[in-house]
């Protein structure tokens, strides 16, 4: 069924209180580009051609790779000689910039505690220190879900490749972005469709940020309109 509500809409609903806008970015495949390392570790081992867009955990596991393979790759993909080897998505570092203009940008991921240092490290090598507020782990100090980062952090926006976490936000006024970089045209209908209400779902960092500039837009007029 088609959605009736964009995220637009809920966001400028959610965002109706005053203080600055707080987003949720998750780091592999959305800034740090491992989903293609992740595509060229399956051609090598498994002799695969799979877009580096379905190389995130739920679009792999089971279809493309069993758990244990997945994990396999993962010790190596987000270990530290390819975790520093990863290239930034692109448009990913100007877009981070862009968007703590707009608010603070949280790294929220799902990297074990000790894969962690790597994502530190990389973040200060292309000089993201500065831009990012806080880098955030679902797996410490303890194990929690995304939706209960978001919530327990008022963030008004989580930015994720992985459908996992963007479904596990129906019962949430808080919209999602679906980042899948270079998904096709024609996949994008496909996936809409099926995304919840409040969730978008696109394939470069200029139409985050756009949206995201929108978005901050609508909600400056709407808070406006509250002070009038
Ligand atoms: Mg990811």
């Amino acid at each position: 069924m088609k959605n009736s509500s964009s995220p637009t809409q809920i966001f400028t609903r959610f965002c109706c209180t005053l203080g600055p806008l707080r987003f949720a970015v998750d780091y592999d495949g959305v800034v740090a580009d491992t989903n293609n390392m992740k595509r060229e570790w399956i051609k090598e081992g498994q002799g695969l051609e799979v877009p580096a867009w379905r190389c995130d955990h739920t679009s792999c596991v089971p279809e493309i790779l069993t758990e244990k393979q997945y994990q396999e790759m993962a010790e190596i993909v987000y270990g530290k000689d390819w975790s520093f080897k990863a290239r930034p998505v692109p448009g990913a570092i100007t877009g981070l910039f862009d968007l703590a203009r707009i608010g603070a940008v949280y790294i929220v991921t799902a990297r074990l505690p000790e894969r962690l240092q790597w994502v530190r490290e990389w973040l200060r090598r292309h000089a993201l220190e500065t831009v990012i507020s806080r880098l955030i782990s679902t797996e410490y100090p303890s194990r929690r879900s995304k939706k209960d980062i978001c919530v327990e952090n008022e963030f008004h926006l989580l930015i994720d490749d992985d459908r996992k976490w963007v479904d596990d936000f129906a019962d949430l006024e808080i919209p999602v972005i679906l980042f899948k970089y270079r998904l096709p045209q024609s996949e994008q209908r496909n996936v809409r469709v099926s995304l919840r209400t409040g969730t978008e779902c696109l394939n470069s960092w200029r139409k985050v940020v756009n949206l995201v500039r929108k978005m901050g837009k609508r909600r400056c007029a709407r808070l406006g309109n509250h002070t009038n």
